[in-house]
């Protein structure tokens, strides 16, 4: 009961300073000042050191069972939605899939005005890991967008007009922007993504009111000595071999997290994987291969170099560092240090001085068999030898897709621990040792068509692949574990209200007592959520609000989903009762007709369909069901198949022409593969193999210790 009346009173005093956001206009004071307006969400991670903690308290653990939905909002899309909104001023700015953005009443959902960069479909073959992006800037009067086409645009907040846009990358080559841009000190700060393609990774700042460039910072070096791209380029050159593949561009792609500390004036800027992945073929005879896989501190006056720490040496797994940084204040050994925490995809949290980038601790936060530990007195990770990438397919930990991805996790001010999305698989890497770059495809030097023909239908994974797992950042030791028997990550957001919420695959939003997780709220939207949810407030009302449709690296893969992906945002409060949409059971299967092809067509078939279709349509032809499921795809697409490969009549649908890649013939046995894929297994035993491919766990001898 006191409690309670602790909760109100707090809730009241707080309540009043929400609607007190003086300035319409938003600014750097503003952002840094964010507790003060708590009704507000002016940046990626509501403030500038991303802790995604809302210390709004009138939705909290004693009444959060009046929780209901109050308004929501059909996007018109159906592909992966990432996005992050920013609320100021009672609006809600979105972006949704295919970088198209919207402007919200945030009290009510009503759409004030919606803006489509028209990026073009065709583009969709640069995309890793779909078409999706994670949100917006905003700056005085302006929002900014970072378009999958490389395309930064400037929009009037108020009607969405383009007031500049500047493309920041080269458009012939595979870059792709699905990442938030930031703005700091003046300037909009916007990287990209591309490195499994084969491009060199950087970032950009440029001026917020003309689009002006203001500095470049290159994360890998060239081959070319003479060029000065400044300092630290010089000292990455050295860790890289003379015979390092060149032509690839290396990597080192900046497509997702930066933060900010104001007072120390650092930019922190997560970089990506190498490309390609084996690093015995990328930069033969060894080095440390800077600056992959690493978190740089930049000054964001002038783009230099103040510090860097390397997660992963000579990276050779996809082990991107891109993943969301936290910088909070905690007290360790007595001592209070200021800190950013990071929990990359090679599955150790990191705790880091941000002032000089000395690691302080690391520890594994999943299982993780590349390395045994990583030795604090020199930073480095102690590798075990078994992630070595060998002529023989080996099972290693984390998967490619890390242990946490883009998900963002969240820092709770209250209780101290960090909430991480976390994914508990293990992945088959295998080289491929004919590997040459290959312009127009992936570029990662795996063998795809060997690991078709040597384990066609098995997805491996762990019994529980993702988690909610509550991280003790001091302790480096997990709290409290949320398991969950399905395999898509979603991001995550605390409260002063002691309440950790998180979508699942599923369709629902749950909200967890953030010191033991224990569930006490949850909700159904018949809509799988990945993204993370926000918390802001508009005429003393506190909402908590997501976007929600599945796809991104995971969302292809896996489970079959039963019902259609269609994207909402969904925004709830006390007593909100408006009922979720009744989203339809996805389209009945279709069965083909055909004969059986020879052994050799359906072998080649196999290999072609691993190495360009793979990634988008499915292992083994097997969609989840947010890209087409070829085995199930009506007469008239099997009539236009080569129209569709060959000379790529669904371009805007996202389906690019791969004439550059692909004859008459590799088309035919494509097709042919697909069609005996989808004979051997119909809808029924499809459903019967989930089922088996769910049981399949990953036994402990193959982890060490
Ligand atoms: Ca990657």
């Amino acid at each position: 009961m006191i409690t309670k009346l602790r909760k109100t009173l707090c809730a009241l005093s707080i309540l009043s300073l929400i609607t007190a956001n003086p300035s319409l206009a938003v600014n750097e004071q503003d952002i840094i000042n964010a507790d003060k307006t708590p009704g507000v969400w002016l940046s990626h991670g509501r403030t500038y050191d991303e802790k995604r903690f809302s210390p709004l308290e009138q939705i909290h653990s004693d009444n959060v069972d009046d929780l209901g939905l109050t308004w929501q909002y059909a996007t018109g899309n159906t592909r992966g939605m990432e996005a992050t909104p920013i609320v100021a001023d009672g609006v809600m700015y979105i972006t949704t899939a295919w970088s198209r953005v919207a402007a919200l009443d945030a009290k009510t959902g009503k759409s004030i005005w919606t803006f489509d960069p028209m990026v073009a479909g065709k583009k969709g073959r640069d995309a890793c890991c779909d078409v999706v992006n994670r949100g917006l800037a905003i700056w005085g009067d302006t929002v900014f967008l970072g378009a999958l086409d490389g395309r930064l645009i400037a929009l009037n907040k108020h009607d969405g007009k383009v007031i500049w846009s500047q493309q920041t990358t080269d458009p012939k080559k595979p870059y792709t922007i699905t990442g938030a841009p930031r703005v700091v000190k003046g300037k909009v700060i916007i990287g990209n993504g591309g490195a499994e393609f084969g491009v060199r990774g950087y970032f950009s700042a440029y001026h917020v009111l003309t689009g002006e460039l203001a500095w470049r910072f290159y994360t890998v070096p060239t081959q070319l000595q003479e060029v000065n791209e400044g300092e630290h380029l010089s000292k990455a050159r050295d860790s890289w071999s003379p015979q390092s593949l060149w032509n690839t561009g290396l990597g080192g792609t900046v497509w997702d997290s930066f933060a900010y500390d104001p007072s120390l004036n650092l930019l922190y800027v997560g970089v990506g994987n190498a490309s390609q992945y084996n690093r015995k073929q990328r930069s033969p005879g060894g080095g440390d291969n800077l600056f992959v896989a690493s978190i740089l501190a930049v000054n964001p006056d002038t783009g230099k170099l103040v510090w860097h720490y390397q997660t992963t040496p000579a990276e050779s797994w996809d082990y991107t560092a891109t993943q969301h940084m936290i910088l909070a204040d905690i007290n360790i050994m007595g001592q209070e240090r200021k800190v950013l925490m990071q929990a990359p995809k090679n599955g150790f949290f990191y705790v880091i001085d941000r002032a000089t980038g000395e690691l302080i601790s690391a520890k594994n936060y999943v299982p993780v068999n590349w390395a045994s530990h990583i030795d604090v007195e020199s930073g480095r990770p102690v590798e075990t030898g078994i992630g070595d990438w060998s002529n023989t397919q080996r099972m290693i930990s984390p998967a490619i897709i890390g242990g946490h991805n883009w998900h963002p996790m969240s820092y709770s001010d209250s209780t101290g621990l960090v909430y991480i999305p976390t994914i508990h698989t293990t992945y088959p890497y295998k080289p491929n040792s004919q590997y040459q770059y290959d312009p127009k495809g992936f570029n990662t030097g795996e063998d795809f068509a060997g690991l078709a023909a040597s384990s066609p239908d098995i997805v491996p994974g762990f019994c529980s692949p993702t988690r909610l797992t509550a991280w003790d950042p001091v302790e480096q030791k997990q709290a409290w574990q949320v398991k969950f028997s399905r395999g898509v990550s979603a991001g995550i957001l605390s409260t002063a209200g002691g309440l950790v919420f998180q979508g699942t695959t599923d369709g629902a939003l749950h909200a967890y007592n953030d010191n033991d997780g224990d569930l006490l709220w949850s909700q159904n939207v018949n809509v799988g959520i990945m993204a993370p949810p926000i918390s802001y407030a508009v005429d003393g009302e506190q909402y908590i609000a997501v976007l929600a449709g599945l796809g991104g690296s995971q969302g292809g893969h896996g489970d079959e989903l039963e019902n259609a992906n269609s994207g909402h945002v969904f925004a709830f409060k006390l007593n909100g009762n408006l009922t979720p949409p009744n989203i339809a059971s996805r389209d009945t299967l279709v069965k083909v007709q055909a004969t059986a092809l020879d052994e050799e067509s359906y072998s080649r078939g196999r290999s072609l369909y691993a190495v360009h279709c793979l990634r988008c349509h499915g292992f083994a032809a097997k969609s989840s069901g947010l890209y087409p499921d070829l085995r199930h795809s009506e007469q008239g697409v099997h009539n236009i198949w080569k129209e569709i490969v060959i000379d790529g009549v669904f371009a805007d649908k996202g389906m690019a022409s791969f004439k550059d890649s692909l004859n008459s013939d590799d088309v035919n046995d494509i097709h042919g593969y697909v069609i005996q894929q989808a004979i051997s297994s119909d809808a029924l035993t499809h459903r019967l193999l989930k089922r088996v491919v769910s049981q399949v766990c990953i036994p402990a001898e193959w982890l060490a210790d």
